[in-house]
């Protein structure tokens, strides 16, 4: 069936109205049934910085999901970058996890190990509300990226790995030919339901990072997440076939690329001079960033000053990479840099350190 992208205009003072409109356009049922909102949480940085999904549309999004009546709601995120190991402070900084408010869940905090056939992740340890969900809300934020040229729908669902191995992903897949693949094997573990992208305050440049805003005021929404980017990366002025992660999803059949096979509700309007990412259009050669390097580097430690031995991070452990003889020790070897120890502790007496 041909799928619909809703595209309206909208700004954050006023977006319930809009939400209201695409909640009834494509009318989830959701009565008893178990919804995950995940927003776009890079870091903690303020919802003027454009990085991450605006506080006000999220609001939007719970008062229309409360309205069905769902079992439970969820909000979460496993934020990536400098928010590895510790979800709540990035949540807080961005006004996210007020706005949540008892909705929101730590989802580094409850994981499960899969075996999934990637051969970049086989073994990927996921946050449990994700595989929990009766019914995923993705909420990216409309942005460019230096690894898969946009940041939307398909990107977003990269948050259902907790910690560093985020990291580790962009270490033995960082370039723009392997990392789409990656990252539509992570896709493949729950495609999401529903995508409604805040473009009101949206990212160009050298995302995702760029300080280059653009007002588009606009939101987008669909529950064809290979659709919803096709339709991002032709806003953004991508030449068609460009973005290999939506080519990917396609070719994968988890949905459509081709803007004759999709049915566009509102205006289509190209930006013809938004600034698209360099690192992306001209790949350099070598390996992943010292960056990302040394993220992956990072191990848990504990400070015995701040630890009372309850044993928590011992069980936690996916890996099975802590034990107690007295304190609890990590075998560094075994240890995935999921950083799920750092975010159960209860009393912060985990750290991540460098090897050195
Ligand atoms: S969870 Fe924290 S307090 Fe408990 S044993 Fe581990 S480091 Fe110590
Ligand atoms: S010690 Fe275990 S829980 Fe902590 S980061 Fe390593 S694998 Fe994850």
């Amino acid at each position: 069936m041909q799928p619909t992208i809703m595209i309206r205009s909208a700004k954050y003072e006023t977006c319930q109205e809009v939400i209201n409109e695409i909640f009834s356009h494509y009318n989830p049922d959701l009565q008893g049934k178990k919804v995950l909102i995940k927003p776009n949480v890079l870091r903690g940085s303020s919802p003027e910085e454009g990085v991450t999904t605006h506080p006000a549309v999220l609001a939007a999004v719970i008062k229309a999901v409360k309205t069905r009546q769902p079992s439970q709601i969820i909000v979460g995120d496993n934020p990536g970058a400098s928010g590895y190991g510790d979800n709540e402070e990035s949540f807080r900084g961005t006004g996210l996890l007020e706005t949540a408010g008892e909705y929101y869940e730590n989802l580094g905090s409850r994981v499960r190990e899969l075996q999934l056939d990637s051969e970049y992740l086989p073994r990927p340890v996921v946050s449990e509300a994700i595989l929990e969900a009766d019914y995923i809300i993705n909420l990216p934020k409309f942005k460019t990226h230096g690894l898969t040229g946009l940041s939307g729908a398909i990107k977003n669902c990269y948050g259902y790995l907790p910690g560093a191995q985020k990291a580790n992903l962009h270490f033995t897949a960082g370039n723009p030919y392997d990392f789409p693949k990656a990252l539509l094997d992570v896709f493949s573990i729950r495609p999401p339901d529903l995508a409604i992208v805040d473009g009101i305050l949206t990212m160009e440049g050298d995302g995702p990072f760029s300080e280059d805003l653009r007002r588009l005021g606009i939101l987008l929404a669909g529950t064809d997440m290979v659709a919803v980017d096709a339709v991002i990366g032709t806003i953004m002025n991508f030449e068609p076939g460009l973005i290999r992660s939506t080519e990917i999803g396609h070719e994968r059949r988890f949905g459509e690329k081709d803007l004759d096979r999709i049915h566009i509700d509102g205006q289509l309007k190209v930006v013809e001079d938004f600034k698209l990412p360099e690192g992306y259009l001209r790949p350099q050669e070598g390996g992943p960033s010292d960056f990302w390097k040394k993220l992956r580097a990072k191990r848990p430690e504990v400070d015995k000053n701040l630890c009372t031995r309850c044993g928590t991070c011992e069980e936690e452990c996916p890996a099975e990479a802590i034990s107690m003889p007295d304190y609890p020790v990590v075998e560094k070897d075994k240890c995935i840099v999921c950083f799920c120890c750092q975010e159960k502790c209860p009393t912060k007496a985990i750290q991540l350190k460098d090897p050195s």
